[in-house]
């Protein structure tokens, strides 16, 4: 569970991306993926980041990590700015975040024993032989592979072992904050909640702090503190998990949850209330960005963009008519 203070701090963080050009090399403009973000993420805490796919979730995820550079804005990490790292600070700073990837064995070297590519991570920040072994053998074997595994190639995993692998190489340098991207969903349903209870394991043992960035809302409901839901690239809403769950005040998380998959046959998912394709990044909507697809939308909708602002005492909302 989360300590009080945020770990991670972010303020008006945004990103364009170029939007390429037409058959006639004239430029589409500007594809803006990130659009001015705010929100902290707590110490120990799992922050679900979560919204239909293209809604940036992913680029918010790697920005945090600094895999890809913002246009605008800024975060601070551990009380250090993170966009302000150059060089041999940003390089010394590394090992303290790290990102586990949907299929994270696609990654691996076929030609390296799983040992080796755990290990690597430790080879790079230099750290000594017998260190590296120790603490290379005690992590694969937190994340579930036997010691008499190591020595193996990762074609002899399955693919649940290979995502105990990769997670096992992202926690090999000790981070504080580890985004978890889509973690679970290339995985079979049977395997799946075993790679989340691991993951919930880690966190508890080794104080980690998540930011958890996934489409399916089951997983997000069993492992989140708290949920920010993504909108064409902006949060929308974000709150504690079970108050967002039971009592979501954004529209377009009342339509997400809707159409959320059952537990039991006869609750069958209730019809979606939005209609419509997202609209495209590269030319989003004028004021509120989900105003061309809400039930509710009134003309000052299209005109002033929502601000999040507080309702309740640890919700925040954008939206002119929430709940
Ligand atoms: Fe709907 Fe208007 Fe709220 Fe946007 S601001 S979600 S269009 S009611």
């Amino acid at each position: 569970m989360a300590d009080a203070g945020p770990l991670i701090e972010v303020r008006s963080l945004r990103k364009n991306f170029p939007g390429g050009a037409n058959a006639w090399g004239k430029s589409k403009g500007m594809v803006q993926a990130v659009a001015d973000v705010s929100f902290d993420i707590r110490r120990g805490e799992t922050l679900a980041l979560v919204g239909e796919s293209g809604c940036g979730k992913s680029t918010l995820g790697r920005l945090l990590l600094r895999l890809i550079e913002s246009t605008a804005g800024s975060i601070s990490f551990d009380g250090r700015d993170l966009t302000a790292m150059t060089g041999e600070t940003l390089r010394r700073a590394r090992p303290d975040f790290q990102l586990i990837f949907q299929d994270s064995g696609s990654a691996f070297n076929p030609r390296m024993r799983i040992s080796a590519i755990v290990e690597e991570p430790l080879r790079i920040m230099g750290k000594p032989a017998a260190e590296r072994k120790d603490k290379v053998l005690s992590l694969l074997q937190n994340v579930g592979i036997d010691r008499n595994m190591v020595d193996r190639f990762p074609h002899e995993f399955s693919g649940g072992q290979r995502q105990r692998i990769g997670i096992a190489r992202a926690l090999v340098s000790d981070p504080k904050f580890v985004v978890c991207d889509e973690p679970v969903s290339a995985l079979d349903v049977s395997i799946q909640g075993q790679v989340v209870n691991l993951l919930m394991d880690l966190q508890r043992d080794f104080g980690l702090t998540y930011l958890f960035v996934s489409h399916d809302l089951r997983v997000v409901r069993h492992v989140s503190d708290r949920v920010a839901v993504m909108y064409l690239g902006g949060i929308v809403e974000i709150g504690p998990c079970k108050e967002l769950y039971e009592r979501p005040r954004h529209p377009y998380t009342k339509a997400l949850l809707a159409a959320m998959p059952r537990k039991r046959r006869e609750e069958q998912p209730k019809p979606a209330f939005v209609g419509g394709d997202i609209p495209s990044a590269r030319n989003p909507p004028s004021g509120c960005r989900f105003h061309t697809r809400c039930p509710i939308a009134q003309p000052v909708c299209s005109q002033e963009r929502p601000s999040l602002r507080p309702d309740g005492a640890a919700h925040q909302v954008a939206c002119h008519f929430p709940d």
